[in-house]
């Protein structure tokens, strides 16, 4: 019978996305190989991790800051929208966008009840001075899609211009797990709605 100490690390591994039994197996196998220094870096990381990061003010992403560094040395004549932080990692990896970022914590779901009050949509807006482009990179799925319409209703009239990420992620398909070159590509190819 295996030890109920091991079933619940690995329990506690399960719980983490996209980790079924046989990986947090072997995740947990691993943790009780390595030395304790490497087993304290790892919980330190974690700890350092969860204690110290927030939203950032402005744009919502994980920062130890008030304001990030990025929203400080961003080029702010175009804003990416995205639904959430890591989709803002998935587009730091190809390293092509200078401009600033803006993640809404989510996207329109009506039959949720999710509505614009509940997005940083009221925060997007007061961010909107200088911008010339808002580019809605949210996923090409029904909430995304939805939010990229309703973002472009109320922020066309503005006299910016909104663009949407071309096709190339499929329907349904995640930024946060597209491969580079696609995302370089839906982002270069991008067009105004
Ligand atoms: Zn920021």
């Amino acid at each position: 019978m295996e030890s109920e100490i091991l079933s619940r690390l690995i329990a506690a591994f399960r719980s983490l996305p996209a980790v079924g039994q046989k990986s947090a197996t072997r995740y947990a196998y691993k943790i009780i190989d390595m030395t304790e220094g490497e087993v304290q870096n790892l919980i330190d990381a974690i700890v350092d991790a969860k204690r110290t990061l927030h939203f950032c003010r402005e744009c919502g992403n994980y920062t130890e800051l008030l304001v990030c560094e990025r929203c400080l040395s961003a080029d702010k004549s175009t804003i990416c929208v995205v639904r959430d932080p890591k989709d803002i990692s998935a587009f730091e990896r190809i390293g092509d966008y200078n401009g600033l970022y803006h993640a809404l914590h989510g996207t329109l779901d009506f039959q949720k009840g999710i509505n614009a009050e509940h997005l940083r949509i009221r925060e997007l807006i007061s961010r909107l001075n200088g911008v010339r482009e808002v580019i809605v990179a949210t996923n090409p799925d029904i909430g995304g899609e939805l939010t990229a319409t309703y973002l472009a209703q109320i922020i066309k009239p503005l006299g910016i211009k909104v663009t949407r990420l071309a096709h190339g992620i499929p329907m349904g398909g995640e930024i946060e797990y597209a491969d580079e070159l696609t995302l370089k590509r839906a982002l270069s190819d991008r067009k105004e709605i």
